[in-house]
């Protein structure tokens, strides 16, 4: 497939300081945006300009909700070449959701072609302080003029880009988080290993609540028992007991984090025990009543490690590590930043150049 290219003629000022970027709000000056229609197939593959869509009121996204999504950051390293980490990944994923929704599959290559070429376009939009990255999200999403629910004959796929500021802006810092056990986000048969707008939509309640009671972010259980531990709002969530490194295992319900594949690549690499399991908040509570919950952390693109410093459970405030970031967190985050800002070897061939 060809991708046709149209510059803007109206190139938009480059943010200079890195520190006021903040996440997802100023968007670079181009877009990757291609069509769908059954019968036809993916079409029509341009870059062009960051600009409005024009969308019928009708759109089927717009009432149902057919709609999938990823997240994936490009990085400068120190000789000034971009690099992305496994989007190969995140593509494939996509296609996992997709399949979910009943949306058309993508063609894996053609859109990390497209996405190579929107960022050697968009170059001058990756920052370039350490920690700073242009954060990328491609999606999907249904656009036949129709309100009657059906999967849709019409499709666009979109990649924008938008610098973003260092996640941590003061250091890494641990995070407290609130255990739901009102709300569920996601259940087994569900949407829940699939990135899509409507898990969001049902987080949006119970992160409100985390919120209101100071807490960064929700923990959310098991839909049907409320006693095994699922997932972060957008992170997946490791404990380390007894020296042993624990995270939820994969069973329809948790979103497939690749930095919870890579680090539990790294912490394998390291010869360290990880066990991918149910594990109960009791559990937990039990290990940190007795002493034995070393440390918990949250992974994911935007954070990369987030350690968790606080856990709100009902009553119980469990307060992990005394707060500060556990060894593993600080190893694994020192270790992820290194590889993805090509300061550290990649020994899992993790790093794409975009030129
Ligand atoms: C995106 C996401 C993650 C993390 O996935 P990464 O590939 O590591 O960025 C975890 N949970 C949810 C619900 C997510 O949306």
């Amino acid at each position: 497939m060809n991708i046709t290219i149209h510059k803007t003629t109206m190139p938009k000022p480059v943010p200079q300081d890195d520190s006021k970027l903040g996440f997802g709000q100023i968007f670079s000056d181009h877009m990757f945006i291609m069509n769908y229609k059954t019968g036809s197939g993916w079409h029509d593959a341009r870059i062009v300009p960051f600009e409005n869509l024009s969308l019928s009121p009708a759109a089927m996204v717009l009432h149902y909700g057919q709609e999938i999504f990823e997240g994936l950051k490009a990085y400068r390293d120190s000789n000034n070449k971009i690099r992305l980490f496994r989007p190969q990944e995140n593509f494939k994923r996509m296609n996992v959701s997709a399949k979910r929704l009943v949306i058309p599959e993508i063609p894996e290559d053609i859109v990390l072609d497209a996405l190579k070429q929107l960022i050697n376009l968009d170059k001058n939009w990756v920052p370039h302080s350490d920690g700073a990255s242009l954060y990328i999200r491609p999606f999907v999403f249904a656009t036949d003029p129709f309100v009657g629910v059906r999967p849709g004959d019409e499709y666009l796929f979109i990649i924008i880009t938008s610098p973003s500021g260092p996640y941590y802006a003061t250091g890494l810092n641990p995070v407290g988080i609130y255990v739901e056990e009102n709300y569920v986000r996601a259940v087994k048969g569900g949407m829940g290993y699939t990135k899509t707008g409507g898990n969001y939509a049902a987080s949006l309640a119970g992160q409100a609540e985390a919120k209101k009671q100071n807490f960064a972010q929700v923990l959310w259980l098991d839909g049907i028992e409320r006693k095994y531990i699922e997932e972060v709002g957008a992170m997946n969530i490791f404990f380390v007991m007894n020296d042993e490194v624990i995270t939820p295992e994969l069973q329809g319900s948790v979103l497939e984090g690749i930095t919870r594949q890579s680090a539990i690549e790294l912490c394998r690499k390291w010869g360290m025990k990880v066990t991918e399991r149910r594990i109960s908040i009791q559990e937990v509570a039990d290990a940190y009543k007795a002493g034995t919950l070393q440390e918990c952390f949250g992974t994911g693109t935007a954070a990369v490690i987030s350690p968790v410093g606080l856990l709100k459970w009902g009553n119980m405030i469990m307060e992990i590590n005394n707060n500060k970031i556990g060894e593993l967190s600080a190893k694994l985050y020192d270790t992820l930043t290194g590889i993805q800002y090509g300061r550290l070897p990649d020994e899992f061939n993790w790093s794409m150049m975009i030129d």
